[in-house]
């Protein structure tokens, strides 16, 4: 039986004449970026549609991702929203909690743990992040994108049409997609609004007067048009330019790390297949796997050849593997030319490892996590400040007792209104609300007062007494702080 043909229905695919692939020297990769010219202005990508194992699973697992994203606004937990970061208002959920700017700490813990996990994350499994969960690539690879082949075609298709002249045909389609991509647009923007602001307030501001929300509408259409211009224009250059987790992968990659590589050890010296070559009469004329057929980079939403090794645009996406695998499967070879591997397990055939640095990342991320776990969960559900009024000394009050006057800052971290009292504990002393009878916190709220301590002088122990004062709601101790009573010289 033949060998297939390059180009043949079962052989090998020709590289594409007119593709970008054409267009650059990838020889001077290492000088200028493949999305830009010598001159530096752009370079516009028409990758190939993928196809493959890897992205039917990068395809399921973007379902997955856009569905909880779109809906994360309105998942509710005890009433809350499952992650809201509203800064207006500087009030964050995570989890269903809300927290404010005084947990501070356990947001400083919880940006730590973050960036430790990124750390961790990238030392052993380098850019998988950008390749199946970061919402840039989703969107602009699983929805824009192929919405782009539906409307457009595939990548030549593309080409041809943008090399056309403008004809109504031409402008039906480009009209057609820029209002669907508008209008996505519009749809991701505001669900980043609602993750801001929360699901009510944006609702309000889409149903109220629209003159009363004009900083909201205009926050509304800034979004929509910064979403439109990224996926409709800016695309891949956001990761290339605007995003730094690819330029930090650098300093975190090492040659144990996961990455998508090419096996240079088997694909070199690449060179087209011929009819009726056997891989040992290829090897024995010193060829390796790599047909040199460009499908790697005619998939690569980045314009990158990743026989050029590791790359700082390189999203790890996948779409070469499937490209690759599918060369190799048409010429009977193994697949795996490109595939997910260490430099080690490249070089030496070494399985992926969990070396020493990795268990190091591992044992802080822990740490950390814990630490934030321990936080969140011990954290107070009210916050109570209670500071002597600014500028005031003790006051003589009824039957012989003088008082001190306090303005007390109460954060209620419950959904719940509460009801609070103010008792002075271990000693004798009477403490009146001013101002209302009843001293009710709204849930979710911060509320202050003024409070007066009235107390026996002959019960101090000082000019300066400590007080501890407990803080009640419904009978029951939610918190004790504490404070200083002053009172005349002995
Ligand atoms: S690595 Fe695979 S897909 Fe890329 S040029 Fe070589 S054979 Fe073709
Ligand atoms: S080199 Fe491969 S994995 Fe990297 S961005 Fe291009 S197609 Fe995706």
């Amino acid at each position: 039986m033949s060998a297939p043909e390059p180009g043949g229905r079962n052989g090998p695919p020709e590289a594409p004449e007119s593709s970008v692939t054409r267009a650059v020297n990838w020889e001077d990769f290492r000088e200028h970026l493949a999305t830009a010219t010598r001159d530096g202005s752009r370079r516009w990508l028409y990758p190939k549609r993928p196809s493959g194992r890897w992205y039917r699973w990068r395809t399921w697992m973007s379902w997955v991702l856009i569905s909880i994203m779109f809906a994360g606004p309105f998942i509710r937990i005890q009433g809350n929203p499952l992650l809201m970061f509203n800064i207006v208002e500087r009030r964050f959920s995570i989890l269903g909690r809300i927290f404010w700017p005084q947990d501070g700490i356990i947001f400083a813990v919880a940006m730590l743990t973050f960036f430790a996990g990124i750390m961790i994350f990238t030392t052993a499994f380098g850019r998988l992040w950008c390749g199946w969960t970061c919402p840039q690539t989703i969107m602009m690879e699983m929805v824009f994108r192929k919405l782009e082949y539906w409307i457009e075609g595939d990548s030549q298709a593309q080409r041809r049409l943008d090399a056309a002249p403008w004809s109504a045909r031409k402008v039906r389609i480009k009209l057609f997609k820029h209002a669907i991509f508008l209008g996505l647009s519009f749809v991701i923007g505001n669900t980043l609004l609602a993750y801001v602001i929360g699901t009510e307030q944006l609702f309000h501001i889409v149903t109220d007067d629209p003159s009363r929300h004009l900083v909201g509408l205009g926050f509304m259409v800034a979004f929509t048009l910064l979403f439109y211009a990224i996926f409709a224009r800016f695309r891949e250059q956001a990761c290339t330019f605007i995003c730094p987790y690819g330029r930090f992968q650098s300093a975190l990659l090492d040659e144990n790390t996961m990455v998508v590589a090419y096996d240079h050890r088997r694909g070199e010296g690449r060179a087209p297949w011929h009819r009726d070559q056997t891989p040992e009469a290829r090897r024995a004329e010193g060829h390796g796997d790599c047909v040199n057929c460009h499908q790697c980079v005619a998939v690569c939403p980045t314009g990158i050849d990743i026989r050029n090794g590791v790359q700082m645009e390189c999203v790890n996406c996948t779409a070469c593997i499937d490209a690759c695998d599918d060369v190799m499967d048409r010429i009977g070879r193994p697949r795996g030319l490109v595939r997910y591997a260490s430099l080690n397990g490249v070089q030496r055939g070494e399985p992926l490892r969990y070396t020493a640095r990795m268990k190091l990342y591992t044992g802080v991320l822990t740490a950390l996590i814990s630490l934030f776990l321990f936080l969140v969960l011990t954290r107070a559900d009210v916050q109570t400040t209670f500071l002597r009024a600014p500028g005031s000394l003790f006051q003589a009050a009824a039957e012989g007792r003088i008082s001190n006057l306090y303005t007390v800052r109460v954060i209620n971290k419950t959904r719940s209104d509460l009801p609070i009292e103010f008792r002075v504990e271990d000693l004798p002393a009477r403490v009146v609300i001013l101002g209302a009878p009843q001293f009710t916190v709204p849930g979710n709220r911060l509320a202050s007062t003024s409070v007066l301590v009235e107390m026996d002088p002959a019960k101090l122990t000082g000019s300066s007494t400590k007080l501890r004062i407990g803080v009640y709601s419904g009978g029951r101790r939610i918190e004790t702080v504490k404070t200083a009573f002053i009172g005349p010289h002995h």
